[in-house]
């Protein structure tokens, strides 16, 4: 079993003076069981990483450039968020493949460039609210992590799997732990045939995760901890969802 993690996506939200009194939060309730991390928009990575420097908890962002360098305006190189310390990087994520047309092999070769850094790339998957319908979620979740599991080869027990069914994401309306549970094992499967070692990868689940759901979400065998949108900017319960993690 890997360490809980659980993982805060401030999406675009903040402000310098929110930020400082969500973090000055989180710090002040330490220690946590799980590790905990916090993925915030670019401009916030270098004041994000002085104020957490020291502490045991990580940060990260939510989006990686599949390039080095070069003529890309307006990317960021997984080399420049390596610079800003950041352990971790969202790829794949849902609102990323809707509003910005990110396909599989896309993500599959942003994860790539994260690893190449250094960078543990938190790959999200999930179906659509008409996909899980159609009796497709696992078809389309194996697609997405299959896509990844190629490009990273010998390298694919070095990604972070997060489960996010887009009907759940910001919606209030989680998957049941039962649900949940259910294509978190299939993921796992996928991850043990692809490397061996998937018993020790973690595998987060994500969408509508709050304080009073948390506990019994993360008691599932193989939910290995938390991918937090909104309750992750409401400094009481992102540590409640922390705390019941480990
Ligand atoms: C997310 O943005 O990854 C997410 C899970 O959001 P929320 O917790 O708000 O559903």
């Amino acid at each position: 079993m890997p360490r809980p993690l659980v993982v805060a996506n401030w999406k675009m939200h903040g402000s310098r003076p929110a930020n400082a009194e969500l973090l000055a939060a989180l710090l002040a309730a330490r220690p946590y069981a799980a590790e905990v991390a916090f993925c915030v928009p670019f401009v916030y990575l270098h004041e994000t990483a002085a104020t957490l420097a020291g502490s045991e908890l990580r940060w990260g962002a939510q989006d990686v450039s599949e390039h080095a360098q070069g003529a890309y305006t307006g990317e960021i190189s997984a080399a420049m968020l390596a610079e800003c310390g950041c352990r971790y990087v969202l790829v794949g994520h849902s609102e990323r493949r809707t509003h910005h047309g990110e396909g599989d092999a896309l993500v599959a070769r942003k994860a790539q460039a994260a690893l190449g850094r250094g960078l543990t790339p938190i790959v999200c998957v999930g179906e659509t609210l008409a996909e899980r319908e159609a009796g497709d979620t696992e078809a389309v979740v194996k697609r997405q992590l299959s896509a990844v599991i190629h490009q990273l080869a010998h390298c694919a027990a070095e990604m972070v799997v997060a489960y996010e069914p887009v009907w759940a994401i910001g919606t209030g309306r989680q998957a049941s732990p039962e649900q949940a549970q259910a294509v978190h094992a299939v993921l796992r499967a996928q991850l043990q045939a692809a490397t061996g070692r998937a018993q020790a990868m973690t595998i987060l689940y994500g969408g509508s995760v709050k304080p009073d759901n948390a506990a019994a979400l993360f008691a599932q065998p193989d939910i290995d901890g938390g991918l937090i949108g909104g309750a992750s900017l409401k400094a009481a319960d992102f540590t409640a969802i922390c705390r019941a993690a480990g």
